[in-house]
């Protein structure tokens, strides 16, 4: 059977992806696949100097920016940060996004990470996959998505969890061709580097992403790396669609 070749990346705030999936987002659009980037919210807490109004425009067009590197698209669920909420309305509009955009492969934020915006992000991703095709949740102009996606949990932020615990990753991807996408992507969200910048007076933004993804990929000898964890609970797909599609670009920990 064809498959739709859509993956879509569900993240709490504009920039996790650029730092924790753009690599491999970058080699699957390299493979032909349909790249959205879909953020629970545009980023209103992320300035000390614009309002939360001002500066949501502004990382909206950042996000949009750096996805249009690999001719994607950008979509915003409009919660705020710190506020995004395991609740009813924002279940509804992440199974719409799902029902619309139809994604065969959705990475979410880790299930554990330092931020709990990223956990409700990564629970609501989780259950959106599945719900999108339950007839019985009734959303206007939308029809059920038969297809439950391949769902890839991304790693947390610096790897760890709230205790300071390592987060092992199962598989990794070899982004080495990639990072310089990356880097470019992560630029992009310039409103949050030249904040960065002035705070520490490194570019301690991009450092941070290239350090991360050196680290992980030393853990598996590849020089740059993404590490995932797959979902492979009941009525998940479980087959890794990352190794088919990526080949040798993929190295798995524990599964396979
Ligand atoms: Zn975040």
């Amino acid at each position: 059977m064809e498959i739709n070749k859509t993956v879509l990346c569900l993240l709490a705030h504009p920039d996790d992806a650029e730092f924790q999936c753009a690599g491999t987002l970058a080699l699957l659009a390299e493979k032909g696949w349909e790249i959205v980037i879909a953020t629970m919210t545009p980023g209103q807490a992320g300035s000390t100097e614009l309002g939360p109004k001002e500066i949501s425009v502004i990382r909206r067009a950042e996000a949009a920016s750096s996805v249009a590197l690999l001719d994607g698209k950008y979509h915003c669920l409009e919660c705020e940060d710190v506020f995004v909420m395991y609740d009813q309305p924002t279940l509804l509009k992440a199974i719409e996004l799902i029902r619309n955009i139809k994604p065969t492969i959705v990475f979410t934020a880790s299930p554990s990470d330092y931020m709990i915006d990223h956990e409700v992000a990564s629970k609501i991703a989780m259950t959106a996959c599945l719900a999108a095709g339950i007839p019985n949740i009734k959303i206007s102009h939308t029809t059920p998505y038969n297809t439950i996606p391949y769902l890839y949990y991304c790693d947390a932020m610096e790897g760890k969890d709230i205790l300071g615990q390592e987060i092992k990753s199962d598989i990794y991807v070899d982004i080495s061709s990639t990072i310089d996408i990356k880097e470019k992507m992560l630029c992009c969200h310039k409103s949050q580097r030249d904040w960065l910048l002035k705070i520490s007076r490194v570019d301690e933004y991009v450092f941070m992403m290239k350090n991360f993804s050196r680290k992980k990929g030393g853990e598996i000898n590849f020089e740059y790396a993404e590490g995932f964890r797959q979902h492979r609970g009941f009525s998940y797909p479980s087959k890794n669609i990352l190794k088919s599609e990526l080949d040798r670009l993929v190295a798995t920990h524990h599964f396979e």
